[in-house]
């Protein structure tokens, strides 16, 4: 069967890189998480210095120390997933914490950081057969994409599924400060510039509010029968 690219976009924390993994699983298809990418980015700014204490990043510093920045994946052999290496050194636990969330969106907006982690997207799409997810993928960086899922949720159940996912990692945070970090990610995300956060015409909408990762797949396993006469175990 001819490989093709899936790209998922969608609001923070509506579960998509949960989807995702369960999707590639069945096609038998590479993840690739394209925030890891973002987030990577903002720690090593914030390693460094360049985000000010009130938020605001220093994107000429970023810029120019972009080509300083090696991104790897690495197979966990345990766990079965890709985790996100700096430079030889591994982040996976750092980029996932409250505090590069609270600075991610705008490192994000500033565009040759865009550019930068674009470059990296397409270099690891080239061959198809990939799974992405993220906000512009379907829009900006893989346009072409032979399927694009665009899901959503309400702010209140996807703050409530971030809260437990930072608790079963043992981090701190209370609902109302995720709450307050998920509605900032997607007012920024939506509102920036360069590639905001917006549906593409000819993605299809996934509002998962009331769903199982069950039901998605579901969900998934039909439109592949339906538009594409596959049918998926
Ligand atoms: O997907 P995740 O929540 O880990 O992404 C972190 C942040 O990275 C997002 O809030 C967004 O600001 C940025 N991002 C982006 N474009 C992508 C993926 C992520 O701007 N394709």
């Amino acid at each position: 069967m001819k490989k093709i690219i899936i790209a998922i976009d969608g609001h923070s924390s509506t579960g998509k890189s949960t989807f995702a993994k369960a999707i590639a699983k069945v096609m038998d298809y590479t993840y690739l998480d394209s925030g890891a990418l973002y987030r990577a980015v903002t720690l090593y700014a914030l390693d460094h210095g360049w985000i000010s204490p009130e938020g605001k990043p220093n994107a000429q510093a970023i810029v120019d120390h972009l080509k300083d920045i090696r991104l790897t994946f690495v197979k966990d052999p345990q766990t079965g997933q890709n985790r996100t290496y700096v430079n030889g050194k591994d982040v996976e636990e750092r980029i996932r914490s409250m505090e590069v969330s609270a600075h991610v969106s705008p490192v994000s907006e500033i565009p040759l950081v865009r550019d930068f982690v674009d470059f990296q997207l397409r270099k690891r799409g080239e061959k198809k057969g990939i799974v992405m997810d993220g906000r512009d993928i379907g829009t900006a960086v893989f346009p072409r994409a032979e399927l694009k899922i665009f899901m959503t949720a309400p702010a209140e159940i996807r703050a409530d599924r971030r809260l437990r996912e930072l608790k079963a990692k043992g981090m701190e945070a209370t609902f109302a400060q995720v709450l307050a970090n998920v509605r900032q990610r997607d007012y920024v995300d939506s509102h920036r510039e360069t590639h905001p956060l917006v549906k593409a015409p000819d993605a299809l909408l996934l509002d998962n509010g009331s769903m199982s990762v069950e039901e998605q797949l579901d969900w998934f396993k039909k439109i592949m029968e339906e538009k594409w006469g596959i049918r998926l175990k």
